[in-house]
């Protein structure tokens, strides 16, 4: 029965896994048994998060690829470096994402863009050239990190409801195509969690009674409530899910 979760020997890319939920997904696989290839922009932050990681899993269960997952041809390279000096990736988290608030009447086109090409492009940019090589050994996961706005919408972040939601479509579309291949690609939509993404929100009095009063749980997610479905997802246990999106979100999307 455990087997059914173990990830031990396989190799995991995280993107945006310096901090915040990729971070602890990445840890979370690690803990399963995987390797994991930390990624993020600021070679700093990606630094220390590898430091760290080192500590608790070890040297050679830790690597770190700094890339921009925006930027098609830094993606290309950062993969083709990953599948030959450190191994076949087998599970793939994109996870990088950012947050744009302001009333859609005064999005900047550069804003929107912003957002799609980090919450959306990027997706597709890291999971094509990954599925190259994951569709050529007949095996492989992708988990694209959806949200609550993948199905509902909130005024003031338009774009990234639009980014979110496009991910479920994705998510589908590269089942669609991949799904014969052996890949299993599915989302993961966390609810309100509370990382530096949505500190503010926290230490808003308004919002954050609005979010314990609209969550059936009653409270804001944590990191560690996404690890779990993370490691499902990644693992043996979810072979026959395909183009799903589980919503880890305390009830948010079941109720109005
Ligand atoms: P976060 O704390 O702001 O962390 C974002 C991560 O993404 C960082 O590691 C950052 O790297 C990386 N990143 C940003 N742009 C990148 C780029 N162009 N290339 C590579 N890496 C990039 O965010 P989070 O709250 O953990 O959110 C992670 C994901 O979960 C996002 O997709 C978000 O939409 C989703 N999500 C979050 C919540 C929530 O409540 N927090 C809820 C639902 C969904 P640097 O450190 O180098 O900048």
């Amino acid at each position: 029965m455990t087997g059914l979760f173990d990830l031990s020997g396989r190799l995991a890319v995280v993107t945006g896994s310096s901090r915040g939920i990729g971070s602890a997904i990445a840890a979370g696989l690690a803990e399963a048994g995987a390797r994991v290839v930390l990624n993020g922009v600021d070679e700093t932050r990606l630094r220390r998060a590898c430091d760290v990681f080192r500590e608790q899993f070890g040297h050679q269960a830790v690597h770190a690829a700094c890339f921009d997952v925006t930027d098609a041809a830094q993606v290309a390279s950062a993969v083709a470096d990953i599948e030959t000096s450190i191994g076949p990736i087998e599970v793939l988290v994109n996870n990088a994402g950012l947050q744009h608030r302001e009333p859609l009447l005064d999005v900047s086109v550069e804003n929107w863009k912003r957002v799609i090409d980090v919450d959306l492009t990027s997706a597709f940019l890291v999971g094509r050239e990954v599925a190259r090589h994951q569709l050529r050994r007949g095996s492989g996961k992708i988990i694209n990190i959806c949200s609550v706005q993948t199905d509902l919408a909130r005024p003031s972040i338009a774009a990234y409801t639009a980014a979110k939601g496009g991910l479920r479509n994705l998510t589908r579309a590269m089942t669609a195509e991949w799904a014969c291949g052996g890949l299993q690609i599915n989302g993961l939509a966390p609810g309100y969690i509370h990382t530096e993404m949505t500190q503010a929100l926290v230490d808003d009095p308004e919002f954050n009674g609005w979010i314990l009063g609209r969550t059936p749980a009653g409270r804001w997610g944590t990191v560690d409530d996404l690890v779990g479905p993370a490691v499902f997802l990644a693992s043996p246990a979810s072979a026959y899910i395909n183009g799903q999106v589980l919503f880890v979100d305390g009830g948010m999307t079941a109720v109005v």
